[in-house]
């Protein structure tokens, strides 16, 4: 059960964009859901990736959703604020033996996969493990050579580490965490130190995030998340994955549906109350201050 005094929610959008109406229902699922607990929603920008992300797009991020009706507790958080925070995580974990620095580029795990007899789409992102066995010498001589390199999690180390681990989604019941379907995951690069999979999980936990809800895309990710948390002594939300927003043609809707950016669909004409409603919460027209507060 949800202790609905302690409900915290939270819409993580990036900043790589403008907001759509499948955006626009995924926020209203997060605050609805603290709403009705009467507890907090809260807002994080997800701006790890600077190349993609703009600081236009954060304001009108603000903007769309104050238009739509939408309160949430202050500070924003902004990830890139915060890389501190993924540094100390991603040194507990190195810490516990679990990291290793990959030299392979996307050209060579392509061809490693592809020697191995796997078709690519088989092996999806699953890294073949090729450094994963690299002595301690010779890890040390290509990095001191300058060699860039990312950090992968040592899963089966992980995974052994914590045992079985499960997670509780509010519409598909437990789950058992499979974290080993995505291999030995990235959790930082020399350009970016840190990953989606580690940000959201820290973040989470340090924005005290009871609630987790968000599109049904991300549900096997959260297996992923479950093992972090486990590692670095985090608590585990609730989580509730929830369908995406389809078009006419049946795609999900996305960034290149420029028609149902929120602000298009503004510009038209529509009130928020219409969008709301379009955007699957008709019932969400009375809409007042929620968020505020410790
Ligand atoms: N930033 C992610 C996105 O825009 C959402 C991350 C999450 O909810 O865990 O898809």
């Amino acid at each position: 059960m949800i202790d609905s005094l302690r409900v915290v929610t939270r819409f993580a959008p990036s900043p790589t964009g403008r907001l759509h109406l499948g955006h626009a229902h995924a926020a209203l699922f997060a605050w609805r859901a603290a709403r009705e607990a009467g507890g907090r929603f809260l807002l994080r920008i997800e701006d790890i990736d600077r190349g993609r992300c703009r600081a236009e797009y954060e304001s009108a991020i603000l903007a769309d959703l104050a238009w739509l009706g939408l309160t949430w507790g202050t500070p924003v958080r902004r990830q890139s604020a915060h890389m501190a925070d993924y540094e100390s995580a991603l040194a507990r974990l190195d810490d516990l033996g679990l990291l290793y620095p990959c030299f392979c580029t996307r050209a060579t795990i392509r061809a490693e996969v592809a020697r191995a007899g796997a078709a690519p789409h088989e092996a999806g992102e699953r890294y073949p493990g090729t450094c994963r066995a690299l002595s301690p010498a010779r890890r040390a001589a290509r990095i001191a050579a300058g060699e860039i390199y990312a950090l992968r999690l040592d899963m089966a180390a992980a995974v052994a580490r914590t045992g079985r681990l499960t997670w509780l989604d509010c519409a598909r019941g437990e789950q058992v965490a499979q974290p080993e379907r995505f291999g030995d995951v990235v959790l930082a690069r020399k350009a970016m130190r840190t990953s989606y999979h580690l940000a959201v999980t820290v973040d989470d936990a340090l924005q005290g995030v009871t609630l987790v809800t968000r599109g049904e895309d991300l549900f096997a990710a959260t297996d992923v998340h479950r093992l972090l948390q486990a590692l670095l002594g985090f608590a585990t939300p609730t989580y509730h994955h929830h369908q995406l927003l389809i078009d006419a043609s049946g795609r999900r809707l996305a960034k290149r549906d420029q028609a149902m950016t929120i602000a298009a669909l503004r510009e038209s004409g529509l009130t928020a109350a219409e969008v709301r409603a379009l955007a699957g919460f008709a019932d969400a027209a009375a809409i007042g201050p929620i968020g505020a507060g410790p």
